[in-house]
């Protein structure tokens, strides 16, 4: 099966848009959390989910938009925006974001925000956790998002492997127990402000890491219409 992976959207449409654009001919498309928040188009870009029968899970953004997290922990430009995020969400969209697992397993792959041990939170970020979390998978390899930064675990006679893939990178993870971070489409921090996603073909056990430009202007000047916090505005440009 080829699968487009994306993840921490963050309601920005227009990176989607231009992240579908771009999608060869796939089977399905998957999403790992963090639809909403912080972006300005929320109930648009669930629409566009739904519309394309997207599957996939639960973020902490999303979580706290639909009231099941408290924001007390979020930064203070976070808040601000998920404040807003819950003033405009649609019942429509709330109901559907309620929906989302925090796990899913799909073509013998563990789909998950955060880690496999705590698909919420928990951010993969270093060795040790990958591992713990590679460990903690009912299957070989997964797929996780939460950090917006692009990036491989493999762990293969208890050796641990990083990769930092850039676009166009390929990787055969077949045969290695793997956790596989797509990056972001709708807030990259990476320093490469273009939309990051993952072409998977799950027969071959293969990904490949792909960029798309958007048009980061219109979105900024979207979000400054709707008063949304200037850092958030800001950090677009600059992909961090
Ligand atoms: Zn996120």
């Amino acid at each position: 099966m080829r699968v487009a992976v994306l993840s921490d959207i963050h309601a920005n449409l227009a990176a989607l848009d231009a992240v579908l654009a771009a999608v060869p001919s796939v089977d399905e498309v998957w999403q790992l959390g963090d639809i909403v928040g912080y972006g300005p188009d929320p109930d648009e870009v669930v629409g566009r989910l739904r519309e394309i029968d997207a599957r996939g899970v639960r973020g902490n953004h999303d979580a706290a938009a639909i009231g099941g997290l408290g924001i007390e922990s979020f930064n203070v430009d976070a808040r601000r925006a998920m404040e807003w995020t819950r003033a405009v969400l649609s019942d429509d969209t709330k109901a559907w974001l309620r929906a989302l697992p925090e796990r899913l397993e799909l073509e013998a792959l563990t789909l998950v925000h955060g880690s496999p041990r705590d698909p919420i939170w928990e951010y993969v970020t270093t060795g040790p956790v990958a591992r713990a979390g590679i460990a903690a998978m009912p299957t070989a390899s997964g797929l996780n998002g939460h950090t917006h930064v692009p990036i491989a675990y493999l762990v293969e006679d208890g050796r641990l492997e990083t990769m930092s893939p850039g676009s166009g990178s390929r990787l055969v993870f077949e045969g290695r127990r793997a956790l596989l971070n797509p990056g972001s489409v709708g807030q990259p921090r990476d320093g490469i402000p273009t939309a990051s996603w993952l072409l998977l073909d799950t027969d071959a056990g293969a990904a490949t890491w792909q960029r798309t430009s958007y048009d980061v202007a219109s979105v900024q000047a979207h979000m400054e219409r709707l008063g949304l916090p200037e850092r958030l505005v800001a950090r677009l440009a600059y992909g961090l």
